[in-house]
């Protein structure tokens, strides 16, 4: 069973477990009788997730909606499949991804193309396509009524143009898929650590701050982070994610006037990155701690240095 957490006003906190533990999140809604996906992990975890219906006792049928924040596989890439075992659930996208969900085969080249077919296949295995008449387009300031519970979808580009992050009135939260962040439970035990995520190919500073600005303007009282879980400290998290998209950028700036060497550029960033892990209060060795970055790290680096290419 995959390991979840109570993370209040019936939302439950799922570990999709994608490549360790305490990485990336999917979230149950409980609202009414009914329950939402928010994100759905990749294929392999839809069993996982049926799994945990039915030990909460909630019926298939009693799915309405799924909702994943953006059309990245680890966030979207078992809507197909989850939809399948959903019989009444519609599949919430922003205006920019729903076409990949009704026809992913492009999604999928284009995928393949960074990761390498047999990666791929064993990471995300067949992408199903949904049926269209399944599908909720969610403009800009788009409102759902899930059973009484208002939930907002705001257009948030930055990290991805086809991103949004979705208000919970109730709760006072906002799930932000990766537009706020990418937080590490394992290096907060002494301290809290996150920092932007600046993934290939649609990263923009620009973008990005005016996207945190915009969430900070509903004055949250949590972010729930898909990497990973839930954080109350949003004030001192939306400053250090501000400074920190500037720093990056001006990293990558610095680097580009000698001519940009993405091997140079990955210890730059990752030296960056374990200072600031340290400041934050995170005693582990510090081999330990790079180890644990070094994949987001390189993945920050690609992005980066498409944005500063393009
Ligand atoms: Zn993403």
């Amino acid at each position: 069973m995959l390991d979840t957490f109570d993370v209040g006003h019936g939302i439950t906190c799922i570990d999709t477990g994608y490549t360790r533990p305490e990485m990336t999140a999917c979230y149950l809604m409980q609202q009414g009788g009914a329950a939402a996906f928010i994100e759905t992990g990749v294929n392999r975890n839809v069993a996982g997730l049926l799994e945990i219906l039915d030990s909460k006792g909630i019926a298939r049928e009693a799915v309405n909606y799924i909702m994943p924040t953006h059309v990245h596989l680890d966030h979207a890439g078992g809507s197909g499949a989850l939809m399948n075992a959903l019989p009444n659930a519609q599949l919430i996208m922003h205006p920019r991804g729903a076409r990949h969900m009704i026809d992913p085969s492009k999604l999928a080249e284009g995928v393949k193309a960074v990761y390498g077919e047999e990666y791929f296949t064993d990471l995300f295995g067949v992408l199903m396509p949904v049926d269209e008449g399944r599908v909720i387009v969610a403009d800009d300031g788009f409102v759902l009524d899930f059973e009484g519970r208002k939930l907002e979808f705001l257009d948030t580009p930055g990290h991805a143009r086809h991103h949004y992050c979705v208000v919970d009135e109730l709760s006072g939260g906002i799930f932000t898929g990766d537009t706020m962040g990418l937080s590490y439970p394992q290096l907060r035990e002494n301290g809290y650590f996150a920092f932007p995520t600046t993934t290939p190919v649609q990263f923009d500073p620009q973008a990005m701050h005016a996207s945190i600005d915009r969430i900070t303007q509903y004055q949250p009282d949590c972010l729930y982070l898909t990497h990973f879980g839930r954080i109350d400290e949003v004030e001192s998290h939306v400053e250090q994610l501000h400074r920190d998209v500037d720093q990056l950028v001006e990293i990558v700036k610095r680097q580009s006037q000698s001519g940009i060497d993405e091997s140079e550029l990955i210890s730059a960033i990752g030296q960056y990155l374990l200072e600031r892990a340290q400041l934050a209060g995170c005693e582990l060795p510090p081999p330990d701690i790079e180890e644990l970055l070094a994949p987001d790290v390189k993945l920050n680096v690609q992005g980066l240095l498409h944005w500063a290419n393009h």
